[in-house]
């Protein structure tokens, strides 16, 4: 018997607008650049900027300190509607055997 791997789905993926509900970068937005379902985690666009110090590698010799996105939890972020502009909640519909993503607020679908 095939083994049923449990997929979380995350409520946002990659290309999508949202804005962070909790933590330093509170009430700011930015893109979703990655998503990480199996963590429940996404990275998103300018938000948790952390300092990393870097090793001294062949591409970059010298090393020193990096500032790079770290991953937050997915419960921390709301998705921007594209269609009203306001973070909402997302509802889901099925279209011809397709789950789509749908704005609570104004309806619209969203992918
Ligand atoms: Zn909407």
């Amino acid at each position: 018997m095939k083994k049923d791997v449990k997929k979380n789905k995350l409520h946002v993926k990659k290309g999508d607008t949202v804005v962070v509900l909790a933590g330093k970068d509170k009430g700011k937005q930015g893109e979703v650049r990655r998503a990480l379902p199996q963590d429940n985690r996404v990275v998103v666009e300018k938000v948790n900027m952390v300092k990393k110090a870097m090793r001294p590698t062949q591409a970059n010799p010298q090393g020193g300190i990096s500032t790079l996105e770290a991953p937050l939890h997915a419960s921390n972020v709301m998705l921007v509607c594209p269609s009203c502009n306001k973070p909402t909640r997302i509802g889901h519909r099925v279209v011809e055997g397709k789950k789509v993503r749908v704005c609570k607020k104004c309806g619209k679908d969203i992918d």
